[in-house]
């Protein structure tokens, strides 16, 4: 039975508090934790951010793992939709969604109101900052019900248009990559009723951020590295987005809490032979994790443990973006990182340069960390570097190893199986 404003309503009621909620919702223990402090690591010329924040913590983790933060939307997003919606006199106001569902008995069809399954008893403000997706662009479904609202023509024909032709929606969706509040001011018309807009939305879900720190170096705190994602529309020319979480923890104070979670990634995790030598490829926020894997050998070595060799490789564009240089620097003066290889794709007068390249430079030496000295190899960051390193990395134990492309094959393989081939995917 499709959803009308016959059957979907806002009921008053309590609040539930925020961590609750979220546990509800997402069907997870979520804790919170204020952030302490946040520094950008980039020069503040540049137009680029990346973050380091630093949370006070109290939660078990291990290097390589991730925390899934729970972002807010954007105030201003908000209230855009806020004023435009009906059927909520106060915004502010705690209420619970209901449907009024039927169900078959002995005595007939009975109808009955019941709560939506996932989302909290929250005012309407919070359900459109913590709950629910507001700026993936809207659905044709979703867009075909504003047709069906829109008062004036024009948005009628154009709203139908968009959620009937396919093509003409994925260009409209392309170019302009609209949020649900950029939709409803191209579509002045269209007033939706509240109750049945948020039943349509989808849940805003959580960011993952791997785990920056190590526990045995900052055992009550908890460390992330993020690139604050800012983008122009329409091919560069048209309205700046945010991305949610990334601005999220850029615009939050310290002393404020986020709520949170940690994940483990026991694929992703340091040898438990700390003799065994590690190679790590991390271009941009892919030195995230390897923070926290150098601070924890830093502190087992000053535990007198025996560590195998570290060799790192990071890349970014220009040397003024290279990240935790100071740190890196004592790690080396401090013999826990043995090597540090800089890639730089966009500096002035350097030939472009990714981390592949400078792998492959290092091709002889690389083999006999990995291979003879059978060390582990670790890749984090985008999918699209990670097969090029992959393939980097089977062309130096082809040729090193002297092996067919059957024996490289089953080599890479046999790696991955003992897990000394480590991925830690971001995206695409
Ligand atoms: P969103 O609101 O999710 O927006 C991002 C979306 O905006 C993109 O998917 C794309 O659709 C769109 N977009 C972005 N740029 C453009 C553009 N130029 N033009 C058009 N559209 C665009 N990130 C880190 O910074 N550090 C980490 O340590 C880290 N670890 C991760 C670990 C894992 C396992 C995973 C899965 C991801 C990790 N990420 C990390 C990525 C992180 O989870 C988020 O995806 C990232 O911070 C962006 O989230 P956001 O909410 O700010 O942006």
């Amino acid at each position: 039975e499709s959803l009308t404003t016959q059957n979907v309503r806002f009921v008053e009621c309590k609040n539930d508090d925020t961590a609750s909620a979220l546990s509800k919702c997402h069907n997870k223990k979520v804790s919170l934790t204020p952030l302490i402090k946040r520094t950008n690591l980039l020069n503040e010329k540049s137009s680029k951010a990346t973050l380091l924040l630093q949370f006070k913590n109290s939660l078990i983790y291990k290097p390589g793992d991730h925390v899934g933060v729970f972002p807010m939307n954007r105030k201003e997003l908000v209230d855009v939709i806020i004023n435009r919606v009906k059927g909520v006199a106060d915004a502010d106001q705690a209420l619970e969604l209901q449907f009024l569902k039927e169900t078959h008995t002995s005595n007939g069809v009975v109808k009955n109101w019941k709560p939506h399954e996932r989302l909290p008893a929250a005012s309407l403000r919070d359900l459109l900052t913590r709950f629910l997706d507001i700026t993936t662009p809207p659905s044709p479904y979703l867009l075909h019900h504003f047709a069906s609202l829109a008062t004036d023509q024009q948005d009628q024909q154009r709203l139908n248009l968009l959620a009937t032709d396919s093509s003409a929606y994925e260009d409209w969706r392309h170019w302009n990559f609209p949020n649900l509040a950029e939709v409803l001011q191209e579509f002045p018309s269209v007033n939706p009723y509240a109750p049945l807009l948020v039943s349509q939305l989808s849940i805003l879900q959580p960011r993952f951020y791997s785990i920056s720190s190590s526990p045995l170096m900052h055992p009550s705190e908890l460390h992330l590295t993020v690139a604050v994602v800012v983008y122009h529309t329409q091919g560069g020319e048209g309205p700046v987005h945010y991305g949610v979480c990334s601005n999220y923890l850029q615009d939050i104070e310290a002393g404020q809490d986020v709520y949170l979670f940690v994940r483990s990634a026991p694929n992703f995790y340091l040898p438990n032979d700390l003799s065994k030598p590690i190679i790590l490829v991390g271009p941009g926020t892919g030195i995230a994790p390897f923070r926290a894997f150098w601070q924890h050998r830093y502190a087992q070595l000053k535990a007198k443990h025996q560590l195998g060799k570290i060799w790192l490789f990071f890349g970014c564009r220009t040397k003024e973006m290279d990240l935790y240089k100071e740190e890196k620097d004592e790690m080396k003066q401090g013999k826990v990182l043995d090597r540090v290889f800089l890639a730089l794709s966009r500096e002035p007068n350097i030939k472009k340069t990714y981390v592949q390249d400078l792998a492959l430079t290092e091709a002889a030496e690389i083999y006999k960390l990995l291979v003879i000295q059978e060390g582990h190899f670790y890749v984090c960051g985008d999918c699209t570097m990670a097969e090029h390193v992959y393939q980097t990395l089977k062309k130096i134990i082809q040729t090193y190893g002297g092996m067919s492309e059957n024996e490289v094959q089953s080599c890479l393989l046999s790696l991955r199986d003992q897990n000394r081939y480590h991925e830690d995917i971001f995206g695409i």
